[in-house]
């Protein structure tokens, strides 16, 4: 494994109140870099103080978008030893990601080294009021200076770290959903299962119509016969029918969320019956006329568990569970968030430390 090079910042940020920023406006005063060529593969990891960077007017991922990106959190623990959330499962997709847009696989082990390098340099930044964290983002993109449409020969992979406030400032809150049947986010073949900036591009703009409707989110279906389920806004979505607990299978077009793992994992571990299957929307709203249909929810880093109260597909509403929290949400969302603040002891191995207390 290369060595990881660690350059000195002279001037250190005042750390904001973390309770009143929004998402991903404060970094911290060091980042982690590493660089790809043909003739030295990924080379020269390093840590360096954060900075802007300069790229060429002609760099491909400004034209041709050729980049990946990934989203996990550290957290300071009840016993202030910081922690970081299956980290490896993170790092193994962003290779997976890569392998989807031909950008050459990292050695895991040297980013997971300089992640936790990164980590304990800047273990100030880890806040440590209970649902607060320190949100990594790791990403790479092509730095080629050239228009030409083609794959890059050259990357640089980032990693930067930003403070975030507890999701739910306002408390644990369901929220309205739009079921999207004429926008769609990714298709079978495409790249629904990276996570990449082009999905997010794919989205905005019927994001922004279902918030103008006063929705939310949007509930994307498939992009062939926009028929069956795939996930919601940029969450994995999980519906619990009948006592059990089904999501859509991973087919290609969606991204295999670390959280829906673990829900899937925790629900396996208390005895509840899981199924990663097809869904209609069909289905969803035949279970919801039946009674059915108990709760919905979606999964991600950022929220952890987002409960769905609203439904509305084709200008009829569903009303989840009262409109209000169902108690399997409750549960996972505190089992989860009990784990990686350390009030529940970890027996699978999702936390990883960076440092001892
Ligand atoms: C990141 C992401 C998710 C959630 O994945 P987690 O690993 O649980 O954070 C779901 N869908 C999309 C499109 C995403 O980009």
């Amino acid at each position: 494994m290369a060595e990881i090079k660690f350059e000195a910042t002279k001037t250190f940020k005042e750390k904001p109140d973390v309770s009143s920023i929004g998402f991903g406006t404060h970094f911290s005063d060091y980042m982690f870099e590493m660089n790809y060529n043909r003739e030295d593969g990924w080379h020269d990891p390093k840590i360096v103080p954060y900075h802007d960077i300069s790229v060429s007017p002609a760099n491909t991922t400004l034209h041709y978008g050729q980049a990946i990106f990934e989203g996990m959190k550290a957290f300071r623990q009840q016993d202030g030893k910081i922690v970081i959330f299956r980290t490896l499962d993170h790092l193994n997709r962003l290779n997976n990601s890569a392998r989807l847009l031909d950008i050459p696989n990292v050695d895991i082990n040297t980013v997971h080294q300089g992640l936790k390098k990164l980590i304990e340099i800047e273990k100030e930044w880890v806040p440590a009021k209970i649902g607060q964290s320190l949100y990594i983002r790791p990403f790479i993109f092509a730095t080629d200076p050239y228009l030409g449409v083609s794959v890059s020969d050259t990357y640089k992979l980032l990693i930067i770290l930003s403070p975030v406030a507890a999701y739910y400032a306002h408390g644990f809150a369901p929220v309205k959903i739009m079921v999207e049947d004429h926008y769609v986010r990714a298709v079978p073949g495409g790249l629904g299962e990276a996570k990449t900036p082009a999905n997010y591009a794919a989205s905005l703009h019927a994001g922004l119509v279902a918030h103008e409707k006063g929705y939310d989110q949007t509930l994307w279906l498939d992009g062939v016969e926009r028929k069956y389920i795939e996930e919601v806004g940029s969450m994995n979505i999980l519906f619990k029918i009948k006592g059990e607990i089904v999501t859509p299978s991973l087919c290609g077009s969606i991204l295999g969320g670390i959280t829906r793992k673990t829900v899937l994992a925790v629900a396996k571990e208390w005895g509840i019956p899981v199924s990663e299957r097809r869904i209609t929307i069909d289905e969803v709203c035949e279970a919801y006329k039946n009674g059915e249909l108990d709760e919905v929810f979606g999964s991600g880093t950022a929220a952890v568990i987002s409960p769905v109260g609203l439904l509305s597909y084709k200008g009829q509403d569903m009303i989840i569970n009262e409109g209000k929290i169902g108690s399997f949400s409750q549960k996972m969302f505190d089992h989860i968030t009990g784990l990686q603040s350390g009030l529940i002891k970890d027996t699978q191995g999702f936390i990883e430390g960076v440092t001892k207390i």
